[in-house]
């Protein structure tokens, strides 16, 4: 067995037995696999081992590996595999990334999420799209402020070709799991609160190699995991 499926089967492991303990069906976590900086034949050979959905920060990198994994797929294996953005959006770069992903976890304000949907080609479906919350308050860090929250959900709820799904935050690293539990639960309230204004959101993306187990105690939906499943990476 290679070192990704064994990775991934460790990972697999770990979702597993935190599902379990917080109660909940292993089948309401989806492992988002964190493919950045590494090459498309480890992608390869984690689609190899049954993993189907792939996180991607740079878009360059990403556009060129997306192509490069679909001319490698035989058509029927590449059917279900699943891009989603997870890095930083700049306004003037909406365009590859409205045309090239499913799902975009790192919308925090309302022009980049108009243009993704201005840009979005209806023919390929809505576009599955997450908040990023700034959840621990860093003057330093993306995303919107909880505050913004309301207005920002409702907004981007009535774009015509945007799918708001929910919430994503990367909270402040912590290696307490009560600490790390705590940041999750600041962000599963708040969506807790959006549904309360009747918003239809299922999603929370959060937890990533060193803290999915409190993630998933606090009702995360998808999992970033990189390093986990990858192993070190060069840059970021
Ligand atoms: C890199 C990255 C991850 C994965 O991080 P690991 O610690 O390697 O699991 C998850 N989410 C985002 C937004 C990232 O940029």
């Amino acid at each position: 067995m290679s070192t990704i499926a064994a990775n991934l089967q460790a990972v697999e492991a770990t979702i597993a037995a935190a599902a379990q303990a917080a109660g909940r069906r292993r089948s309401s976590i989806q492992l988002l696999a964190v493919s950045k900086t590494f090459p498309m034949e480890h992608v390869l050979e984690a689609i190899a081992a049954g993993q189907r959905a792939f996180g991607e920060n740079y878009l360059q990198e990403a556009v060129e590996k997306i192509a490069a994994v679909a001319r490698a797929q035989p058509a029927q294996a590449g059917e279900g595999i699943e891009w989603h953005f997870i890095g930083p959006i700049q306004s003037n770069k909406t365009r590859p990334i409205a045309l090239n992903f499913a799902w975009v976890h790192t919308v925090e304000r309302l022009k980049i999420a108009q243009r993704l949907s201005e840009q979005r080609p209806p023919e390929l479906g809505p576009l599955n799209v997450c908040l990023q919350v700034n959840i621990s308050g860093e003057a330093t860090k993306s995303g919107a402020m909880p505050h913004e929250l309301p207005e920002l959900a409702r907004q981007v709820a009535a774009l015509p070709n945007l799918r708001l799904r929910g919430l994503m935050a990367i909270p402040e690293a912590q290696t307490d799991p009560q600490r790390q539990r705590a940041a999750f639960a600041r962000l599963r309230v708040l969506a807790d609160k959006l549904r309360g204004n009747g918003l239809a959101i299922d999603t929370l993306s959060m937890g990533m190699s060193g803290d999915m187990a409190a993630a998933i105690a606090e009702g995360a939906t998808i999992v970033r995991v990189g390093s986990a499943i990858f192993g070190a990476r060069q840059y970021d």
